[in-house]
């Protein structure tokens, strides 16, 4: 199952990606993940991209599709894969197409979370990261039991740069001047399921999950 997950930045996309991929044994591909990974390894890539990231600004489309295009031509995925983050631009989503359709393969559908400004900027600027195992939390919607400190691994919990509050609305606007066009692009394509991203996070796990049932019977 080849799937899209799209929708404003702190939408609940990633921690969802992560749960259904788990459960079907199919790789998560997150592109902030492996940007961001290649900026803490200082890899050429990591250099280029690191000054758009801390500014809020997307990434240049070449540089994220020859990333998506190599990733997804490795064997685990096979059986299918969630993209999450990606396409963030029209270019973007022609250039999966061709990607796609180049190993024989199409995108099965495409899991439209929405929800509100309001909320995207309250989850974005609560939201902390374990540094050891890479779990999410919320300082007010879902707090670790012991403040700063992983419940899973005990790591300690930092904020995303980009998650403060100078760069969340800045992300917000690049996502309607940049993406938000491409849920009409895969609508007219017959491929959106809407999930109602406001909802709490196991309610939108349901619904995903009830979605991605909708695609394994088509
Ligand atoms: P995310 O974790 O998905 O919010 O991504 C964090 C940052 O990585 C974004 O604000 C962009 O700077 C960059 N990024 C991630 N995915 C893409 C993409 N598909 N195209 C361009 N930039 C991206």
């Amino acid at each position: 199952m080849n799937v899209v997950f799209l929708g404003p930045p702190g939408a609940g996309k990633g921690t969802q990606a992560k749960y259904a991929c788990s459960r079907r044994g199919i790789p998560h591909i997150s592109t902030g993940d492996i940007l961001r990974e290649a900026v803490a390894n200082g890899t050429d890539l990591g250099r280029r991209a690191k000054g758009y990231m801390d500014s809020g600004a997307l990434v240049p489309d070449d540089l994220v599709v020859s990333m998506v295009a190599e990733r997804l031509s490795r064997d685990d995925c096979g059986e299918g894969f969630v993209l999450d983050g990606f396409p963030r631009t029209v270019a973007q989503a022609e250039a999966l197409e061709e990607t796609l359709s180049a190993n024989g393969g199409v995108l099965d559908g495409v899991l439209y979370f929405s929800v509100d400004d309001e909320d995207v900027i309250k989850r974005l600027s609560g939201r902390r990261i374990c540094r050891e195992c890479g779990a999410n939390y919320h300082i007010e919607f879902m707090p670790p039991a012991k403040e700063g400190c992983c419940d899973k691994c005990g790591g300690e919990l930092y904020q995303r740069d980009d998650d403060k509050a100078e760069t969340v609305g800045e992300r917000l606007k690049v996502y309607y001047r940049q993406t938000a066009d491409l849920v009409d692009y895969y609508r007219d394509r017959g491929l959106v399921a809407e999930v109602d991203a406001s909802l709490s996070p196991s309610d939108v796990q349901a619904e995903v999950e009830k979605a991605l049932a909708g695609l394994d019977r088509s």
